[in-house]
């Protein structure tokens, strides 16, 4: 088995047949499920095998420490991206479905195969966890307008099943920007530039966590900003990179 997908078979050989295996596949509606999807639904997910050590952007190439060229260029503030899969099928319909429908159910199996595989790297790479977990803050007039911050649930959920605290209100969104599809490198930074607002000292080692990363812009410009307030060991943890 190719080292890095053996989480993945772990966490549904070790369990699929325990008490816990009730309801349904989201994916199959079969019902030899557990936390919400078979095994050959699990296995159907597209795991981010080969990626940038910065960033996470998916390469079509092998390597442990690969890094993409923006991060050559330039690296960001955090260390290393705890990404699992890629965003593409289907885990792009999960994730649209738990964020704009509120259906909570296709985001279980994501964020209960996220726990199994930041606890795996961590024990397995000798990895330190972080002391606190910083959603991805969303204007409050968006967040009212979708129900919930789907980064702060994650991170919650995350934080229990972890133990480590989560903090939403350490960083906060200070206005809109424009959408950042199409736009440059260099002008979705300018976009994003003093759209993020640090309201308490940070803690050391943190982790900024996200349900999507997509051009790594939003986690960069939230990564220097906490940063400048006192971090020093910053990660991201996001579900879902989508491919350059
Ligand atoms: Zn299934
Ligand atoms: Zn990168």
């Amino acid at each position: 088995m190719i080292k890095g997908l053996s989480w993945l078979s772990t966490l549904n050989l070790a369990k699929v047949n325990s008490d816990k295996t009730k309801g349904r596949c989201v994916g199959c509606l079969s019902s030899n499920a557990y936390n919400g999807l078979c095994v050959f639904c699990q296995a159907d997910l597209p795991v981010n095998q080969w990626h940038c050590r910065y960033c996470a952007l998916p390469m079509s190439h092998a390597g442990n420490e690969l890094v993409c060229s923006d991060c050559l260029i330039s690296p960001p503030a955090f260390a290393h991206s705890y990404i699992p899969w890629r965003y593409q099928y289907p885990v792009d319909g999960m994730i649209s479905r738990y964020k704009y429908n509120r259906q909570h159910k296709f985001a279980r199996p994501l964020i209960a195969g996220f726990t199994s595989y930041v606890e795996s790297v961590f024990r397995d790479q000798n990895h330190i966890k972080p002391h606190l977990l910083i959603p991805s803050p969303m204007l409050s007039s968006r967040r009212r307008e979708r129900g919930f911050n789907q980064a702060r649930d994650i991170a919650e959920q995350l934080g229990a099943a972890l133990d480590i605290p989560v903090s939403a209100g350490i960083v906060r969104r200070v206005r809109k920007v424009q959408a950042q599809r199409g736009l440059s490198r260099e002008a979705r930074l300018k976009n994003l530039h003093g759209v993020f607002e640090v309201c308490a000292k940070v803690p050391e080692r943190i982790a900024i966590v996200d349900d999507v990363v997509t051009t790594g812009a939003t986690a960069r410009v939230l990564a220097s900003a906490l940063r400048d307030a006192g971090a020093t060991e910053i990660q991201v943890w996001a579900l879902a990179r989508t491919p350059g």
